[in-house]
């Protein structure tokens, strides 16, 4: 069958491995102010402290933006929108080694999750950054999307849950060294992928920060958002 993440497990593996390497982790710890000289950073103020860095990383999803606007760095066109899933009560039916099914004409997707099914209607509605609340439409426009699959008809919904998938302008991942202000790193816009991509996108980030690579990817870097 095809892979699943254990979100929970793959976090807990990157703060041990970090915190291993010498990272000290801050926890529900807001940054508030990023102060630059001659557009260099050079401090990031915290609600319990500040911190004298010459490198911050801009990894704040949906709040991206609000973040880049901390410390002037460019303006870049990340837009958050809202996605469902949808989780049902042990179906007997469903057998665990059925495949992920993404339908791509309807734009639905399920897969075996806990002895029952995971569910997506792919809803992409904007909606500002924070925690989006859940639209009880959700199960409707599901059930709509899945007239092809009479077995799937009114299920038994056990939760449901949404979030945010925050994408720029063009779809692309925004990951590299911001162009106005030295110092200031982007791991933004990972829309609907980020958790898949995580471990190549955070050795990338690191390389291009370890090495001091302005010009990294193209297709990433910030630097096209002024380059039009
Ligand atoms: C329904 C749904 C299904 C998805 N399915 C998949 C999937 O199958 N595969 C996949 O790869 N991805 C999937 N995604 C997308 C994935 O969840 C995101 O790409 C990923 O979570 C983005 O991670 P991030 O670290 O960039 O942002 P986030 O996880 O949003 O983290 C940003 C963090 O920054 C913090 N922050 C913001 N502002 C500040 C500040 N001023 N100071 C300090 N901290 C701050 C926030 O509190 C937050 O903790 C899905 C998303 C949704 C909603």
């Amino acid at each position: 069958t095809d892979g699943v993440v254990d979100i929970h497990a793959l976090l807990q593996g990157y703060l041990q491995h970090a915190r291993a390497g010498g990272a000290k982790v801050l926890t529900s710890t807001k940054v508030v102010a990023i102060l630059t000289q001659q557009r260099k950073v050079t401090v990031v103020v915290t609600e319990s402290g500040a911190i004298q860095t010459e490198v911050v990383v801009n990894a704040a999803g949906a709040w991206a933006g609000e973040f880049a606007q901390l410390a002037r760095a460019v303006s870049v066109p990340l837009r958050p929108y809202r996605r469902h899933l949808l989780t049902t009560d042990l179906l007997p039916w469903v057998k665990p080694d059925w495949p992920f099914v993404w339908d791509f004409t309807e734009e639905v997707y399920f897969r075996p999750e806990s002895g029952g099914l995971l569910l997506s209607p792919c809803d992409e509605v904007e909606y500002p950054p924070g925690i989006p609340p859940v639209d009880r439409d959700a199960a409707v426009l599901l059930y709509r999307k899945l007239m092809r699959y009479p077995r799937l008809h009114d299920l038994p919904i056990k939760a449901t849950w949404a979030g945010l998938r925050t994408l720029a302008e063009d779809g692309k991942f925004v990951v590299g060294w911001d162009p106005l202000i030295h110092g200031f790193f982007w791991v933004a816009g990972l829309g609907g992928h980020g958790v898949t991509a995580s471990g190549s996108i955070g050795r990338l980030a690191a390389d291009l920060i370890i090495k001091q690579d302005w010009e990294g990817i193209k297709d990433f870097s910030p630097a096209r958002f002024i380059l039009k």
